[in-house]
């Protein structure tokens, strides 16, 4: 268990997580229902501005009800981000529909809105059908061109998922990521930027949307004293004691962002100038995730980190490369391969101290060439 002795993105507990804990031991909520859902649920969405919204077992089933809202079917397409985790894009198989990958533009890293465009044209050529969806995540943290994405979706009419997997915090033009689609979905894994030691959340302006993913996420049953069902359920919804630690973390989001925010901007200040960064365009805020560095010797910087115990990994291994996917439609323009070949994902997280950040700019300064 103990390989490194600093971790990527360690989870980042505050004190308050195992009190509301011991409150749900105490009332014996200790099931998928219960206050702190409720109360989380609650937290959640007034931090992103009212949106409606339902806590859920994880990122990746938020996703999948995502999709379903969406009415994607059997045989349909549906176009991804190709440089994300692969929970982006499983839910579009269990569904049996196809993803269609899209590559990078150079700025964000996160999907290339002309590409989008030139797929969406080829796909409504040669299947004489548009895609049923769009997931468009923001990577690391780092919001997506979200006004040129909309605005393509819009024309062609097709509903906008945003996988805010990463992004929790991060503003475009002062909109938090996650609520400016049709539908936006989180995750709440235990590296991620606040946790629930495994979980998710959709949200959505539309209040219809989250009542049906509510209905389905908790087994699709109808109102009858027994159990009645007229449609196929999930078993989806985040447990109480999941909740409790996600109420916990809430209170401490904003204090998670500005030290991720700070952690980013000591590697940028320390790093060797030859060492390039994510960087935030003119309106965009990123919660910096992770702090992601490009430079010519990826592998060197991640075996040399580990030498000393220290995690750093490469960027996410793009969609259209993985062998599972492989057979898959895509629009490329080697953005993406070029960050997987080139990128690393440095230690990022909120408990990471100033010596162990020293300690690592220290290392890779003598590693980059
Ligand atoms: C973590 C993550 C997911 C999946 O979330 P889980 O809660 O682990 O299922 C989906 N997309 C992205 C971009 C992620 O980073």
């Amino acid at each position: 268990m103990n390989k490194y002795r600093i971790w990527l993105s360690p989870p980042h507990m505050e004190g308050a997580e195992i009190r509301y804990i011991q409150d749900a031991f105490l009332t014996n909520w200790i099931a998928p229902v219960g206050p702190h859902i409720t109360a989380f649920e609650k937290g959640l969405s007034d931090y992103l501005g009212g949106v409606h919204c339902v806590a859920l077992n994880s990122g990746t089933s938020a996703i999948h009800l995502a999709l379903l809202l969406c009415g994607v079917k059997n045989g349909d397409e549906v176009i991804c981000s190709s440089l994300t985790f692969a929970g982006t894009c499983y839910p579009i198989a269990y569904l049996g529909a196809q993803p269609v990958f899209v590559d990078s533009e150079k700025d964000t890293w996160n999907m290339c809105p002309e590409l989008l465009k030139r797929a969406i044209e080829d796909r409504l050529r040669l299947r004489g059908k548009k895609p049923a969806a769009i997931i468009v995540v923001h990577l690391y943290g780092m919001p997506a061109r979200l006004n040129e994405v909309l605005k393509i979706a819009r024309e062609y009419e097709i509903p906008v998922i945003e996988d805010a997997a990463e992004s929790l915090g991060s503003r475009y033009f002062g909109k938090l990521t996650g609520t400016c689609g049709d539908l936006g979905i989180f995750s709440f894994n235990g590296n991620k930027i606040i946790t629930t030691s495994g979980g998710g959340a959709l949200v959505s302006f539309n209040p219809e949307f989250v009542r049906t993913a509510r209905f389905l996420a908790t087994q699709a049953r109808d109102p009858a004293p027994h159990y009645e069902h007229s449609q196929i359920g999930f078993n989806y919804r985040l447990s109480n004691i999941c909740a409790a630690v996600g109420v916990g973390q809430l209170e401490v989001l904003d204090n998670r962002i500005s030290r991720r925010r700070a952690i980013f901007e000591f590697y940028k200040q320390h790093l060797n100038p030859e060492v390039k960064f994510q960087e935030e365009p003119e309106g965009f805020f990123s919660n910096r995730w992770l702090s992601v560095i490009y430079t010519r010797s990826r592998d060197k910087i991640i075996n040399g980190l580990a030498s000393f115990g220290i995690e750093a990994r490469p960027v996410w291994k793009p969609m259209h490369l993985q062998p599972v996917f492989r057979q898959c439609f895509a629009y490329l323009s080697g953005v993406a391969e070029d960050l997987f070949q080139n990128g690393v994902c440095l230690p990022s997280g909120s408990s990471l101290t100033e010596t162990e950040q020293a300690e690592i700019v220290e290392i890779v300064n003598k590693l980059v060439c």
